[in-house]
């Protein structure tokens, strides 16, 4: 057998316990990325089965939103903000690979996202893709469909780099800038289906509203998971 060096770090992850990578000390197995007592505390929100949820009012009025859900809380100089860390800026994927298989357990466990038919990581920016390595929605969007099998696309909808991160611009001129920042690159592969729209955090919502209202001008259903929520 021939590996190359990210298939031989696998092989030996899946085979080598290593550090919890919440206390830093128990040893946990094989492709735990927590110990159980880290696991537990992660502060669950239980949006995924409930209807009228905070995740779902952030996009009333703004996005048609079939469903929308996120798994954790998110609160500084916590757990949760360090495994976010580590995803986003310490190349470690599987910190997302652990929070997309959580969420792949409540999808599956709620009639609520019963109709999705795939599963869309929100697009990334070339540039912070290229420096990360990977897109982090990415990540979680095929752990999650490791558990609840779905289809994952990543090629219909793109993020336009030209329109991007004009901070200094007012309010309405930001939100007009989001519009223009998802193309729809194959819309014939979302007509009439019914999308999860994956990201790691929602806050204002703004990224996932230009995306999600581009997804549904193409003729798709529309539903949001996220892996944090912060308000
Ligand atoms: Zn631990």
């Amino acid at each position: 057998m021939h590996l190359t060096g990210r298939g031989l770090s696998d092989l030996l992850h899946l085979f080598y316990p290593h550090n919890c990578e919440g206390c830093g000390t128990d040893r946990v197995l094989q492709d735990q990325l927590l110990c159980a007592k880290c696991r537990q505390q992660l502060p669950a929100t239980g949006f995924f089965g409930i209807a009228d949820n905070p995740v779902e009012r952030i996009f009333y009025g703004r996005c048609r939103v079939a469903a929308a859900a996120s798994l954790y809380y998110f609160t500084k100089h916590s757990l949760l903000q360090h495994i976010l860390v580590q995803l986003k800026y310490r190349g470690n994927r599987d910190a997302g690979t652990y929070l997309g298989r959580m969420m792949g357990h409540a999808l599956r466990n709620t009639s609520r996202f019963a109709g999705v038919d795939m599963l869309i990581p929100l697009p990334l920016n070339e540039q912070k893709e290229y420096r990360r390595g990977y897109n982090q929605s990415a990540v979680i969007a095929h752990a999650i469909a490791g558990v609840w099998h779905k289809k994952v696309v990543t090629d219909a909808v793109t993020r336009n780099r030209f329109t991007e991160t004009q901070t200094h611009r007012n309010r309405i001129g930001r939100w007009q800038n989001m519009q223009d920042v998802f193309d729809v690159t194959n819309a014939a592969v979302l007509a009439n289906k019914h999308i999860l729209l994956i990201d790691d955090v929602v806050t204002t919502g703004a990224t996932l509203e230009a995306c999600g209202s581009a997804i549904l001008r193409a003729g798709a259903i529309l539903s949001i998971a996220t892996a944090a929520y912060t308000n």
